[in-house]
């Protein structure tokens, strides 16, 4: 390149760097200058430029750290005054365990929503046909501490994750699904009202009579039309402690015709999930340290090496003051009728927070090893019962038929407890199956356990949905471009789109999910 354009290039692109410096400072005056009772940060940012995923950066503008909902309002409003020249987006942040940046914002605002404690969680009791109450919490309360306070009461939220140290605007911005789900539905089927800050900078307060567009439309809805401030979560009578059950299957038809029993019978367990088990070693030799075999013996003849193995996991609530006796007489008949492995069955008994506080006990363990921040490849998927089995042949017998680098977790659930007003997107047939591959990759290694790898099995296993046409939607979706969104979408594209213009019609809402550019 000859001298002087060199030169003029470097010379540009040095005046437009100190302009965009320049626009930055006049931002960062600006937010400094809103009158709210919490503060804005615009150093030590890095956390909020992360997440659980460990593969994507962006660094914000600024952090807020909200002190009301006001707060949120005004940020909101003053972006939307600035107009769609500003490029200024805002991602509200819960607790940051996304997978793909969704919840960063490049060069953006990241609203800390832990940092909203307001309003103070508050309980209503009704002891009618209705249920039995629900309680009001802030949109970055953690659902730990909503099941810890709820206990004070004897009461807990129906439907839950597996893993407990999310935020309840970030697990309704999605569904949240656990075992549970077969029975109560998803989270977001379990929400009697919202408090939303929209993409204008107004708070409406929403529920199925009262702006119930804007309701359904921000379950599930990536964060696209809303921040969520406040959330009224259904409640039920918490049992105190829980019967913990594993067996193993070898053929995956007998697993998932029993699974699929389960969820459709009317008496049945209380939660129900299942995972895969690819090449394990020693597999029952681990349980034991927390779980009894049925009969020892028996399961010590048993042998897992080298076999894929399909394990059910059952729970059953319980309070030890009821009759014990009948409650083991009910689980041995519901046990008696499916068709496991019959030298596998696992049991244990523990406290129902416990229980459902499960995996952060894992956590605590990786956490010591350094094995907690590292990248994950997460995939979700959620597959129609009708196609599970051609899935499952390609999928666990073929792709990852050797290699497991976490856990693989397969349950079914139930259509019908899903709201299909609501913004989730999921397939359409009466069952449908949660997949999630849950990998877990060594940050040095190029091998199978490297993230090129499993990033590559990932794309395996999408493109073999695709091919094979199963109509599987992702869960925790993640595309690149707006075409796959609305391939993801389908029909209902039309009313995402539509929403998007009616509540954040310049896109300043989740910019890291990737479905809107600022200013559409
Ligand atoms: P973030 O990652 O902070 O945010 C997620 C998205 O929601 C972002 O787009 C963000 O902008 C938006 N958002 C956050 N807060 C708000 C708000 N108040 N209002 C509007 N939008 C908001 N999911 C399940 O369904 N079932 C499981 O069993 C399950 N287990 C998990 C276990 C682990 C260890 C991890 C890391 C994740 C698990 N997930 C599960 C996924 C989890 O539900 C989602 O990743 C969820 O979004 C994380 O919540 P968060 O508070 O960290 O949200």
């Amino acid at each position: 390149m000859p001298f002087f354009i060199r030169s003029f290039m470097i010379m540009l692109l040095s005046f437009l760097a100190i302009q965009l410096n320049l626009c930055f400072s006049n931002i960062q005056f600006s937010l400094t200058d809103l009158r709210i009772t919490g503060h804005f940060s615009f150093v030590n940012n890095e956390f909020a430029g992360k997440d659980y995923g460990n593969q994507f950066r962006f660094l914000p503008l600024a952090v807020l750290y909200p002190g009301s909902v006001s707060d949120i309002a005004a940020t909101v409003s003053h972006v939307w005054d600035l107009g769609p020249g500003s490029g200024l987006t805002v991602a509200a942040r819960g607790h940051g365990h996304s997978i793909q940046g969704q919840a960063q914002a490049h060069r953006g605002i990241v609203v800390n929503m832990e940092s909203l404690k307001k309003p103070k969680m508050k309980f209503e009791f009704e002891f009618g046909e209705s249920g039995f109450g629900y309680v009001d919490v802030s949109g970055g309360e953690l659902w730990i501490d909503i099941l810890k306070e709820s206990l004070k009461f004897g009461l807990a939220p129906k439907s839950w994750t597996d893993y407990l140290h999310l935020t309840v605007g970030g697990t309704l911005s999605n569904a949240g699904i656990s075992g549970q789900a077969f029975r109560h539905g998803p989270q977001i089927s379990n929400v009697r009202q919202l408090e939303v800050v929209t993409g204008k900078g107004d708070v409406v307060t929403c529920s199925d009579e009262q702006n119930a567009d804007l309701f359904n439309g921000v379950l599930g809805g990536l964060g696209q039309f809303g921040i969520i401030t406040r959330a009224r979560i259904a409640l039920e009578p918490a049992a105190q402690m829980v019967k913990w059950i594993r067996v193993l299957y070898s053929d995956f038809s007998t697993f998932t015709r029993d699974q699929e029993r389960l969820i459709s019978a009317k008496n049945t367990f209380d939660y129900i999930e299942g995972l895969v088990i690819i090449n394990r070693t020693g597999l029952l030799n681990n349980w034991r340290s927390s779980f009894n075999p049925k009969d020892d013996d028996e399961a010590s003849q048993f042998k897992s090496e080298g076999k894929t193995l399909f394990c059910l996991e059952l729970a059953k609530y319980f309070n030890p003051d009821n009759d014990n006796g009948a409650l083991n007489e009910e689980i041995e008949s519901m046990l008696s009728e499916l068709r496991y492995i019959p030298s596998t069955v696992f049991m244990t008994e523990v406290a129902y927070i416990e229980f459902l506080d499960r995996v952060h006990t894992a956590e605590i363990k990786l956490q010591a090893k350094g094995l907690w921040d590292v990248p994950h490849p997460w995939l979700n998927l959620l597959v129609p019962s009708s196609k599970i089995h051609v899935f499952g042949d390609e999928v666990f017998g073929n792709i990852l038929a050797d290699t497991s680098n976490g856990p693989v977790l397969v349950y079914p659930v139930n259509k019908s407890k899903w709201n299909n007003r609501t913004s989730a997107v999921i397939p359409d047939e009466d069952v449908f199956y949660l997949v999630a591959f849950l990998s877990q990759a060594d940050p040095l290694s190029t091998g199978k356990d490297g993230l090129v790898y499993l990033l590559g099995q990932n794309k395996r296993i999408l493109d073999f949905c695709k091919e094979a046409d199963l109509g599987v939607k992702q869960y925790l979706p993640h595309f690149n471009t707006q075409d796959e969104w609305r391939a993801h979408f389908g029909q209902r594209w039309e009313t995402f789109q539509r929403r998007k213009m009616d509540y954040d019609p310049l896109a300043i809402l989740a910019p890291g999910q990737r479905i809107f550019q600022k200013g559409i």
